[in-house]
């Protein structure tokens, strides 16, 4: 191993004639968001194993590279412009015990399946992304949680405590950190394997598309999954290079809550030396997180990588404009993206208002429906649940709203897995309340199981075929 400042994580500045010894540690402004207000962060600065956590996290490799997260931004740059759709899909919160090749290959599968059918239903390209390799820390709406007279601190995902109601896992753990790293490297390292190995060879995509067909459920998907399959068959008869198209890119997202982990895993990029947050290709700000003055908003508009910015149904034309100064004051093309959450009940009124205050402004972002957060409810056995009715009418209202503003609906940003999970209620192979006892997984929101993901993704490419 040499020790050239490329083959170093936190390599300094080097350019012909000067000698500026800046690193991640240093780079100005870096740190102006400790100064500013914070929310939803464990309370752990003062725990005896934060400082070694930090320091090994800052010692460790990126996850990903500067250069990967670059080209992220040229594919999100074609979607705004409205030449490519984005696909971000994954669990609500991932668990450490989550990490397994099973899991994480049937996640990739199924977004790879949907990805398929939404090429052909928008014949054009599909940006990959999972919520997956960090996607850990959690916003709560409490900071503590009662049950049975006993108050603790809330679970705000594995990177910070444990989901078990005792007082040991609910201290948070800055060791964790540390942990969430390994397993999201474990997580990507089988991605990469994955998508990179031939995994995405459209033919095998499309076989096992062939299987969910074979519900009867699902019969009335066949039409367009019978298109799909001449159209595969149509290029294989013009030899068409399937080799080329057995390797897919395929991005890793998360929420970049828990600014420690963030600013830990932050390296200056040896070619171009600005920071880059290496935790993840494309970050996102949740809507409990997103005040324009907040330590959020500060941190990721001094990285270069792509990010997002939830916006539910109390956000103002306003707010939009000042996060587009924020955020992408040079109007660097793929650089922010949208992700709108309304809720069906919403988004065909309070979405318009929105996009023509960013179209008015000569603003390009990437507009995202994420039709699942503005959809919760809490059914009759207490289990949170979404209707996939709801879920399909936002996304339904999302593309209206765009066609009807002539502006482009750019892509889907779901909570869903690969697993036989009983999490959102109805689909045609219908889930209803009474699953949920045996098959609800998930730490914090309900997901789209398989069967559900692939229906929603052919819903989609029937309504852009239309
Ligand atoms: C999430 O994406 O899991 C989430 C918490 O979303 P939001 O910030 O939109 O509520
Ligand atoms: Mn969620």
């Amino acid at each position: 191993m040499t020790n050239t400042p490329e083959a170093r994580s936190d390599a300094p500045l080097t350019a012909p004639g000067e000698i500026l010894h800046v690193g991640a540690a240093d780079y100005p402004g870096l740190d102006e968001w400790r100064s500013l207000p914070l929310s939803q962060q464990p309370d752990w600065r003062g725990h005896e194993d934060f400082d070694s956590a930090y320091a090994e996290l800052s010692a460790h490799p990126p996850l990903v590279f500067a250069g990967e997260v670059d080209k992220l931004k040229r594919r999100l740059a074609k979607v705004a412009n409205g030449e490519a759709f984005l696909l971000q899909g994954g669990d609500c919160a991932e668990t450490f015990d989550g990490v397994t090749a099973d899991k994480i290959s049937a996640k990739v599968k199924t977004i790879l399946q949907m990805a398929v059918v939404l090429t052909y239903g928008a014949s054009l390209p599909v940006v990959k992304m999972g919520r997956m390799a960090g996607q850990y820390a959690k916003p709560r709406s409490s900071d503590v949680e009662t049950r049975d007279g006993v108050t603790l601190p809330t679970f705000r995902g594995e990177i910070v405590n444990g989901f078990d109601f005792t007082e040991e896992s609910r201290v948070p753990d800055p060791k964790r950190m540390v942990k969430a790293y390994h397993k999201s490297a474990a997580t990507l390292n089988l991605v990469r394997a994955f998508t990179e190995g031939g995994f995405a060879d459209l033919r095998a995509v499309q076989q096992w598309n062939k299987g969910f067909m074979q519900n009867p459920a699902h019969a009335r998907y066949e039409r367009l999954a019978g298109e799909i399959d001449r159209a595969v068959r149509f290029m294989e008869a013009c030899g068409a290079d399937f080799e080329g198209l057995k390797r897919t890119e395929f991005y890793a997202a998360h929420e970049a809550l828990l600014l420690d982990y963030e600013r830990a895993l932050t390296r200056i990029d040896s070619r171009t030396g600005k920071p880059y947050v290496t935790s993840g290709h494309f970050v996102w700000i949740g809507e409990r997180t997103r005040e324009l003055d907040g330590a959020h908003m500060d941190y990721l508009s001094r990285v270069q990588n792509p990010v997002g910015v939830k916006l539910g149904p109390t956000t103002t034309p306003e707010t939009v404009l000042e996060i587009i100064e924020k955020l992408d004051p040079e109007r660097e093309p793929g650089r922010l993206t949208f992700i709108v959450r309304m809720g069906a009940a919403n988004v065909r009124e309070k979405l318009p208002p929105l996009v023509r205050a960013v179209s008015d402004a000569g603003a390009k972002v990437v507009w995202v429906t994420d039709p699942m957060h503005g959809n919760t409810i809490t059914a009759d056995n207490g289990y949170k649940t979404r209707r996939f009715d709801d879920i399909l009418d936002e996304v339904r209202g999302f593309f209206e709203v765009h066609r009807s503003l002539g502006t482009y609906p750019g892509g889907l940003h779901v909570e869903m897995t690969g697993d036989d999970v009983a999490e959102c209620l109805g689909g045609s192979d219908v889930i209803d309340e009474s699953a949920f006892d045996q098959r609800y997984e998930s730490l914090v929101d309900p997901r789209l199981n398989h069967k559900q993901s692939l229906e929603l993704a052919f819903l989609v490419a029937e309504s852009l075929t239309t």
